[in-house]
């Protein structure tokens, strides 16, 4: 993937972040905030008709609601070698939520989901995020610099599960704040700290920390996508689906 593809793959997640935002914002004062379903579909389908050469999605409808999972999707990055996996939970987080409550949120159902997540996450190797549609007006700090330096870049958070593990841990909230990151940084590597490598690599080096206490039954960072993901990109029935109602593959060199 060249900087510039990189950098319009930023672009088009800003977009997406800042009409989450809007929806969010919106449906809160009008006690309409679209559920967490159709804003991931709503999202990833704008993200594929931008770039049809570099993503693929693929929607099951024999979805069983992520119950062996906790996921909604699950998503590689990657190409020339290299692939990250990781599989995400989306949750609205309503204006006016604090993280203490947010936290709370996330941990429904006496914790099965997170727990859930984490646990077929590290059996199926793939870093366990959350990616929170949130629609906050200020945020403690300021946002990314590289990818848009407004609250709205939050529009479509991702939050390690791991964190969200720790701080109900801890009974503190706000520990939550401070893992949050734009979804556009992601994809645009530029923000990750790790400023040069294929994109996958520098993905993984930013993740890996935030999972240290997670034991991995395989890396995240694979030479090799999975099976099932090289059967449906060549439009074969591949021999078994991991249960997410949704898979998203960004591929380097496309546009
Ligand atoms: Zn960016
Ligand atoms: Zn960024």
């Amino acid at each position: 993937m060249t900087g510039s593809s990189r950098t319009r793959l930023c672009r088009t997640f800003v977009d997406r972040a800042v009409q989450t935002w809007r929806y969010v914002d919106i449906g809160a004062r009008n006690r309409l905030i679209p559920g967490e379903e159709t804003l991931t579909d709503i999202n990833l389908l704008e993200i594929q008709g931008r770039h049809p050469g570099a993503v693929r999605i693929w929607r099951f409808s024999k979805w069983k609601e992520g119950r062996a999972t906790g996921a909604d999707w699950e998503w590689w990055i990657g190409g020339s070698g290299w692939w990250v996996g990781m599989r995400v939970q989306a949750k609205n987080w309503r204006p006016g939520t604090t993280p203490k409550h947010l936290a709370a949120r996330l941990n429904y159902r006496r914790g099965q989901q997170l727990q859930l997540l984490l646990s077929s996450s590290a059996q199926d190797g793939l870093f366990p995020l959350y990616c929170l549609y949130n629609g906050r007006r200020r945020w403690p700090w300021l946002t990314c610099p590289t990818c848009q330096p407004s609250p709205q870049a939050f529009g479509c958070t991702i939050v390690p599960a791991t964190c969200v593990a720790s701080a109900l841990h801890s009974g503190s909230g706000a520990h939550i704040l401070s893992c949050c990151r734009p979804w556009s940084c992601l994809v645009c590597g530029q923000c990750l700290g790790f400023p040069t490598g294929a994109l996958a690599h520098q993905i993984y080096d930013s993740l890996l920390p935030a999972f240290e206490t997670l034991q991995f039954r395989m890396s995240p960072l694979r030479e090799q996508l999975p099976q099932y993901i090289l059967a449906l990109r060549e439009g074969a029935p591949p021999e078994r689906l991991p249960d997410v109602a949704r898979l998203l593959l960004i591929e380097e060199g496309g546009e």
